[in-house]
C-alpha cells in the first residue's frame, strides 16, 4: 500500500496583524521529503506514529513536506498553495495513492479561503477520487466544517488539553486507513455544530461537557457503534462564518449505509445539544495584573515557585508573545526571584547577541503592537546567556523532537531572568528554560505566556498556578465588530432560546 502523508497545521488568529507567509512557515517546524525521516522517525509525535504504522503495515509512505508554523495572522494565497500544492501534487505524480493520512489543525484560515483545510482537503479528493480513504487527525482547536467532513473520509480530534496524544490519535488514524484500505470498513464522516462562537469550556478535558463528550464517544468507539467520535471545541479568536465547537462522527457505510449515516448524525446532534446547554460551563479564572503581582510577592523562600501564566499573550492562541505588561507590573513592584518566559523580540536579540555577556540597556518587546498587553521597555540589566535557540523537548508534549526557537538570550534585570526569543512560541517545555541555563525549580515564581498547554510540564513544578490577563492579543473578547463574518445569530452575541 502506497499512502500519502504529512503536516500542514496552522491555528490562525485572524485578529493578528501578522500574515502567516513563506517565510513565517519556514522559521519554525519545516521539514520536505527526505529530512521528515530524521526528525520525527522514533519520536511520540503524529508523524512518529505514522512511521511506526507504516514499519508494521508495510506501507510505502510518500511524505512531501511537514509543516507546522506558530499561530499567527492570516495565511497568505502563496504560502497556502506552495505547501498545499506539495501535498496534491504528490497525490497526482506519486501514486497511486491508496490511502491519505494527514495531520491538519482544522483551524487554517487563508487569505482566499476561510476554510484552509476544506479547500485542501477538497483538493486531494479532486485528485484522487471518491473511493481513496483520507484521514485526517485534528487539533482539538479545529473549527471543523461541513467542507471537511464531505472530503476525508474520517476526521479523528484531539482528546487531552494539554495535547499529549497526538500519537495516540495518530495510530488510531493509522489503524483505521489500514481496515480502510483493505475494504473491512467504508468511513464516511457526518458532523453536527449549534449557533454558538465558543464552548466545551475551550477544551478543557480534566472534567466537565468535555470529558463527558470523550467518554461518551469513546464508549460507542469500544462498543464498535461508531468508528470514530470526535469533539472539537473550535478556536473562537477566528471571525470566519464557520467558527465554533462541533461534532463529527465516523462510522462504516459498507453495509446500509444510509441507516449507519443517519445514526451517526444523530449522535452528532445529541452531543451537540449537551454541548449547547453546557455553554456557560468555564473552569478558568483570569486575574488582574495587580492581583497576580501581588500573588508573586508572598512566596517563602525554600516553597516551589508560584506559575503565573499570561493567558492572553499566548503565542499559542496568536498571541504575538511580546506582550510586557505583566513584566512591567513585576518590575515596579520589586519582585525577585523571577523566571520570566519569553519576550519575543528579534531586534532586542540582535542587539543582545551582538553587545555579547555582560552589562547591557536594551529595549524589549511591545513592537508589534503596542496596544495589545504594554509598548518597549528600555531596561539596563546584564545579558547572562546567549543561545541558538535549539533544543531537543522531553516533556509531556515535546515527544523528543528538537524546537527551534532562533537566537536567544536570557537578560537579567533586577531579580527578574528575562528570556528573548527569535521564534515565537508558547512555553510548553521545561527545556525552553534549561536550555538556556535556567533552572526554574530554583525560582520563586516563574511566568510564561500559555492558556493551558504549559500546565503538562509546568504544572508538576509548581506550588500553585495562576492566570493574569494583561489585555493582549487573545482577550476573550466578543463584539458583533469583531465577529462580523459569522453566521448569526450567534451566541454570545445574540440572544438564542
Ligand atoms: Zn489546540
Amino acid at each position: 500500500m502506497r499512502v500519502l502523508t504529512g503536516r500542514f497545521m496552522h491555528e490562525t488568529n485572524t485578529f493578528s496583524v501578522q500574515k502567516t507567509d513563506m517565510a513565517v512557515w519556514r522559521r519554525r517546524g519545516f521539514h520536505r521529503d527526505n529530512e521528515i525521516p530524521a526528525v520525527f522517525r522514533g519520536t511520540r509525535s503524529a508523524l512518529g506514529a505514522t512511521f511506526e504504522a507504516a514499519d508494521k503495515y508495510g506501507w510505502t509512505l510518500v511524505h512531501p513536506v511537514s509543516a507546522n508554523a506558530n499561530p499567527s495572522g492570516i495565511v497568505t494565497d502563496d504560502a497556502f498553495e506552495e505547501i498545499g500544492g506539495m501535498m496534491v501534487s504528490a497525490a497526482a505524480h506519486q501514486g497511486p495513492i491508496d490511502g491519505v493520512l494527514l495531520h491538519l489543525h482544522g483551524a487554517m484560515v487563508v487569505a482566499s479561503f476561510e476554510d484552509g483545510e476544506g479547500e485542501l482537503l477538497a483538493r486531494l479528493r479532486a485528485v484522487l477520487g471518491p473511493e481513496v480513504p483520507i484521514v485526517v487527525t485534528l487539533d482539538l482547536h479545529a473549527n471543523v466544517t461541513q467542507q471537511m467532513a464531505d472530503h476525508a473520509s474520517a476526521l479523528i480530534g484531539f482528546r487531552t488539553y494539554p495535547h499529549v496524544d497526538m500519537y495516540e490519535r495518530a495510530w488510531q488514524g493509522a489503524e483505521l486507513l489500514q481496515r480502510a484500505m483493505t475494504g473491512e470498513v467504508k468511513p464516511r464522516t457526518v458532523i453536527a455544530q449549534r449557533p454558538m462562537i465558543y464552548g466545551l469550556d475551550r477544551g478543557r478535558h480534566q472534567a466537565g461537557p468535555m470529558a463527558e463528550l470523550i467518554a461518551r464517544g469513546e464508549a460507542l468507539e469500544a462498543a464498535g457503534d461508531v468508528l470514530v467520535s470526535s469533539a472539537c471545541a473550535g478556536f473562537s479568536r477566528a471571525n470566519i462564518h464557520d467558527v465554533g465547537p462541533s461534532v463529527t462522527v465516523t462510522v462504516d457505510v459498507s453495509g446500509d449505509g444510509a441507516a449507519a449515516l443517519a445514526r451517526g448524525q444523530a449522535i452528532a446532534e445529541e452531543y451537540m445539544d449537551y454541548c449547547w446547554q453546557q455553554r456557560d460551563y468555564e473552569s478558568f479564572k483570569l486575574l488582574s495584573i495587580a492581583e497576580a503581582v501581588a500573588r508573586a510577592r508572598d512566596g517563602e523562600p525554600g516553597d516551589k515557585p508560584l506559575v503565573v501564566a499570561d493567558y492572553t499573550d499566548n503565542p499559542g492562541g496568536g498571541g504575538y508573545g511580546d506582550a510586557t505588561a505583566f513584566l512591567k507590573g513585576l518590575i515596579e513592584a520589586g519582585v525577585d526571584s523571577v523566571a520570566f518566559h519569553a519576550i519575543c523580540d528579534p531586534e532586542a536579540v540582535e542587539a543582545g547577541h551582538r553587545a555579547g555577556i555582560g552589562p547591557a540597556t536594551l529595549t524589549i518587546g511591545g513592537k508589534t503592537d503596542p496596544a495589545m498587553g504594554g509598548g518597549p521597555l528600555t531596561l539596563t540589566g546584564e545579558i547572562t546567556h546567549l543561545t541558538d535557540g535549539r533544543f531537543v523537548a522531553y516533556g509531556p508534549m515535546g515527544g523528543g523532537v528538537t524546537q527551534n526557537y532562533g537566537p536567544s538570550l536570557v537578560f537579567r534585570v533586577g531579580g527578574i531572568d528575562i528570556v528573548l526569543i527569535t521564534n515565537n512560541g508558547q512555553a510548553i517545555d521545561l527545556g525552553q528554560f534549561t536550555s538556556l541555563g535556567i533552572e526554574p525549580t530554583r525560582y520563586a515564581t516563574v511566568c510564561v505566556k500559555s492558556m493551558q498547554h504549559f500546565r503538562a510540564a509546568f504544572e508538576p513544578i509548581a506550588r500553585a498556578v495562576i492566570l493574569v490577563d494583561t489585555g493582549a492579543l487573545c482577550s476573550e473578547t466578543y463584539t458583533p465588530e469583531l465577529f462580523d463574518k459569522v453566521r448569526r445569530p450567534v451566541w454570545p452575541l445574540d440572544r438564542i432560546e
